[in-house]
């Protein structure tokens, strides 16, 4: 799953090169999980990096692990 952090520049470029319309433009942007098929064709044109892989924290729980 891709994720936009925070050194997104809202240039936009990403939006157009979307495949399945997953980016949300506006004040930041961000990208709809339900939409996005995981393809990696934002990544590539992000001049600023800003679109990662979104890696669950990993929760120190016993209970929540057991
Ligand atoms: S291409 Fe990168 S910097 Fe530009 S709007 Fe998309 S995520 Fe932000
Ligand atoms: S990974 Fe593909 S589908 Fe998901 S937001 Fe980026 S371009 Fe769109």
């Amino acid at each position: 799953m891709k994720f936009i952090n925070d050194k997104c520049s809202i240039c936009g470029d990403c939006v157009a090169k979307c495949v399945n319309n997953a980016i949300i433009s506006g004040d930041i942007y961000r990208i709809d999980i339900e939409k996005c098929i995981d393809c990696g064709a934002c990544v590539e044109v992000c001049n600023q990096n800003a679109i990662v892989e979104y890696v669950a924290p990993i929760v120190d729980d016993p209970e929540f692990n057991s």
